[in-house]
């Protein structure tokens, strides 16, 4: 399941679970490595955010604008712990940087294209079009 998250001061998508990320960096013997990213960091907290607007101009992004999404709080993390999240690396390759041997399985969040991965808070309401508002009887 994707999961949308805040790393560093930046809304991403992962493209399943973040525990079964893996390190994209360069092994000294040339593979990639495949150890965890999750290794030492603190689970994320999941919060309630507005979804934050679109300079678009589309309709569906402007309807989505700053509703509420449940999103996975990764800033309670130390300046580096993040980065290392963000970057995709284990505990062992940090903030190094040997070469990159996969894509990132993070994309930068967009209500558009990451609509379906929007969970909503429990309980949460959308609002009504009022555009299908009954026109009054008299
Ligand atoms: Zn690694």
């Amino acid at each position: 399941m994707r999961q949308v998250a805040l790393v560093v001061h930046t809304l991403r998508v992962s493209r399943g679970p973040v525990a079964s990320m893996r390190c994209v960096a360069q092994t000294t013997v040339g593979n990639r490595c495949l150890r965890s990213i999750g290794d030492g960091l603190e689970p994320a907290k999941p919060i309630s955010m507005g979804i934050p607007s679109s300079a678009s101009g589309n309709q569906l992004a402007d309807r989505l604008a700053d509703t509420p999404m449940m999103v996975y709080d990764w800033t309670h993390l130390s300046y580096e712990a993040g980065i290392r999240l963000a970057h995709q690396h284990c505990s062992f390759h940090g903030l190094n940087n040997e070469a990159v041997m996969a894509p990132s399985d993070w994309e930068n969040f967009d209500a558009l294209l990451h609509e379906a991965y929007i969970v909503r808070p429990d309980g949460w309401v959308p609002p009504r079009d009022p555009r299908k508002r009954s026109r009054p009887l008299f």
